[in-house]
């Protein structure tokens, strides 16, 4: 529970912002430690993962479980501790001094640790189709959907490194993969570029975007334009792997904690951030590898570092 002092600002031990895969497994941990931490949920309850209706990699479950149903689990187990989960979304934040500030839509709060685990959305297309049909053939993720594929033919949106290395990977499953690219040339690195130049099963068309993407239960085309020619052409596809970046959701530590070139955040093997107490995990810190397990390990690791600075601090006081 929250101790107010005088001005209204709710005193905490522990903060953790998100309540992805990332923000519940360090909720759970710093809750077994008996630290009580509170989770702000932001505007995703659950994260990512709770928009997709199977996710059939995560240990423990052979035959696969629903996104939303994950995440339910995940804030049970944590709730069960003593984890406390409240609707709520981190507005401003002043990590200048020790114990930190934190602001949200409802309450101010001064804590001593906080972990950041805000995510990072993947990049949309924003055509008709799109939205619709996610989860039934447009996917952001070929390590978590490639295998629904196998011997079919498919695209990939995109010219730099992660269109490639998506489309090489799906082609162990897919009968063909077409890369669809609005330029010219790829942007991808070279060694990559020449292993997707030789690989039979990938094809290319060039100067193009997707304009639509059409089918009633399930992706059947996309609807192209040929950004030279004007050339409008429909090909059938059955999925559209979409692969044109992430946006990590980090605007709000830009000034504060060192970030990287495309706007993650930077952290060690600790998860530590550039300010001692600030713990990073998940997508915001993770541009490699964007998987539900990899999120949970990196705020399981978050939380047990936590917990190891708060009695370092305790000692000192
Ligand atoms: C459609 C789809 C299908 C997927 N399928 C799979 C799959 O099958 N298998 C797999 O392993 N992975 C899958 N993924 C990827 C997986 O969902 C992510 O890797 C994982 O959710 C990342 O967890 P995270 O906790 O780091 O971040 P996220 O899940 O992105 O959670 C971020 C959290 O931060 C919160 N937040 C953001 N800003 C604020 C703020 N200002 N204040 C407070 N909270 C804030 C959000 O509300 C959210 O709760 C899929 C992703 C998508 C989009």
């Amino acid at each position: 529970m929250s101790e107010n002092n005088a001005n209204g600002i709710a005193k905490r031990e522990l903060l953790i912002l998100g309540s992805g895969p990332a923000g519940l497994a360090a909720a759970l941990y710093a809750a077994r430690a008996e630290l009580a931490p509170l989770v702000l949920t932001g505007m995703t309850l659950h994260g990512q993962a709770s928009t997709t209706d199977t996710i059939e990699n995560y240990p423990g479950f052979p035959e696969g479980i629903g996104g939303t149903e994950l995440g339910q689990l995940f804030q049970a187990q944590a709730e069960r501790f003593g984890a406390e989960i409240t609707m709520d979304v981190a507005t401003d934040i002043d990590l200048k001094k020790q114990p930190f500030s934190v602001r949200t839509y409802s309450n101010e709060y001064s804590v001593k640790s906080l972990i950041i685990t805000t995510g990072a959305d993947p990049k949309k297309l924003d055509v008709l189709g799109e939205k619709a049909l996610t989860g039934r053939g447009v996917s952001y993720c070929a390590t978590c959907d490639g295998w629904f594929f196998k011997d079919k033919d498919i695209v990939v949106v995109g010219g730099g490194d992660s269109a490639l290395e998506e489309g090489l990977f799906l082609t162990r499953f897919s009968n063909s993969v077409t890369i669809i690219h609005r330029r010219d040339e790829l942007r991808a690195g070279a060694i990559l570029q020449k292993r997707a130049f030789n690989n039979p099963k990938m094809h290319f068309i060039w100067d193009s975007v997707v304009t639509e993407i059409i089918g009633e239960d399930a992706v059947e085309a996309v609807q192209l334009k040929n950004l030279k020619t004007g050339q409008e052409t429909l090909k059938e596809t059955k999925a559209v792997f979409v692969a044109i970046g992430h946006h990590p959701n980090s605007e709000m530590f830009a000034d504060q904690l060192e970030l990287d070139e495309l706007g993650y955040i930077v952290v060690n093997q600790k998860m530590e951030t550039s300010i001692p107490g600030v713990f990073a995990a998940g997508e915001i810190a993770d541009p490699h590898y964007r998987q539900v397990v990899t999120s949970a390990g990196m705020g399981a690791a978050a939380a047990i570092q936590a917990v190891r600075y708060l009695e370092d601090l305790e000692a000192k006081e």
